[in-house]
């Protein structure tokens, strides 16, 4: 009977979910090793440029957290933000994130605008962390806080106790700025643009791609630059592969945009080498950089 029990629960795991969850545990284990000071797995950001559709400049970066694993591998956060999700890792990870691109923006100098930082809703939702921001601006006193930026997505905050807004007020009350990330694939997005006090709407890379193509996709983000322009509010267009699409954005008088076409992410010095190196205008279809898997 006990051996039949043993089958049973072989039934239920298929190898598939054995495989899974093998992974999710390695990928919790090597984040407590990272997040414990193990030199072996390191968690670097790296740097996607922003730029303005004006001038073709590299206005801002956004911070993009990697796993480098013993091997050397990288590993981009699909492999492991959900585990940190899950186990309440985010937060000791996101503290982390935060750090390295305020350090990255006192060594950089004002030249790179401002570095834009995904802060997930578990992190939000920590009591400790509008004290802990407020702690790391004051000890780096020589910052413009507005050159920081918090990058927030709806979808992940449906549902939450929190009084999101509330909580914003204080982040923007530092002097940070707020970015809605991911714009549009919500289900409540006019909502949030009314209720929520941002400064950035970063509109969502699947309105982006093959707009050039598809007069209603244009509509769309024509509507949406309307509303985040009546609203006070900057967009910056996500996930620009295209040059055709790049060139109907323009067009629609989009400010600015991110995507492989003017950069992929990159280590932090190589992104800021090639940034002094002049490659600080905009570049079209740059494919080195991101090896993530
Ligand atoms: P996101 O914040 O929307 O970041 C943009 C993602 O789109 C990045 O993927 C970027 O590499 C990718 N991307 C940029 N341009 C293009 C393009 O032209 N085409 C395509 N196909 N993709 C493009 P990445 O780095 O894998 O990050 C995925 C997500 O992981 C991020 O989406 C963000 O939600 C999350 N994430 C990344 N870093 C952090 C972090 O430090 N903390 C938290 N909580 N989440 C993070
Ligand atoms: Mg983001
Ligand atoms: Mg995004
Ligand atoms: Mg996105």
């Amino acid at each position: 009977a006990a051996k039949r029990g043993g089958g049973n629960r072989m039934q239920i795991f298929s190898d598939d979910m054995r495989v899974k969850v093998r992974e999710r545990l390695a990928a919790e284990a090597r984040l407590r090793d990272a997040l414990a000071g193990d030199r072996d797995v390191t968690l670097p950001i790296w740097f996607q440029p922003i730029v303005s559709a004006a001038t073709g400049e590299i206005t801002g970066a956004e911070a993009l957290v990697r796993m480098r694993t013993a091997s050397g591998q990288i590993l981009a956060p699909g492999h492991f933000i959900p585990a940190a999700e899950e186990t309440g890792l985010i937060v000791p990870l996101g503290e982390h994130v935060l750090r390295l691109a305020v350090r990255h923006l006192v060594e950089w100098g004002d030249r790179l605008g401002y570095v834009s930082v995904n802060v997930s809703p578990r992190q939000l939702a920590e009591a400790d962390f509008v004290p802990m921001l407020a702690n790391l601006l004051a000890a780096n006193a020589g910052l413009d806080p507005s050159r920081l930026v918090v990058e927030i997505t709806e979808t992940a905050l449906l549902g939450s106790s929190l009084d999101v807004r509330e909580r914003l007020e204080m982040i923007k009350s530092l002097g940070v700025r707020i970015a809605l990330d991911d714009f549009g694939t919500g289900y409540s997005s006019l909502t949030w643009l009314q209720s929520v006090p941002a400064d950035v709407v970063k509109l969502d890379r699947s309105f982006v791609a093959g707009l050039a193509a598809d007069p209603r996709k244009a509509s769309i983000i024509q509507a949406v630059l309307w509303l985040a322009r009546s609203l006070g509010m900057s967009v910056v267009a996500e996930g620009v592969e295209d040059p055709a699409d790049w060139q109907a954005l323009r067009g629609l008088e989009c400010p600015s945009a991110q995507g492989y076409l003017f950069g992929r992410p990159q280590p932090a010095e190589e992104f800021w080498s090639a940034f002094q190196d002049g490659h600080d205008t905009l570049a079209t279809g740059r494919t080195d950089g991101d090896q993530a898997t």
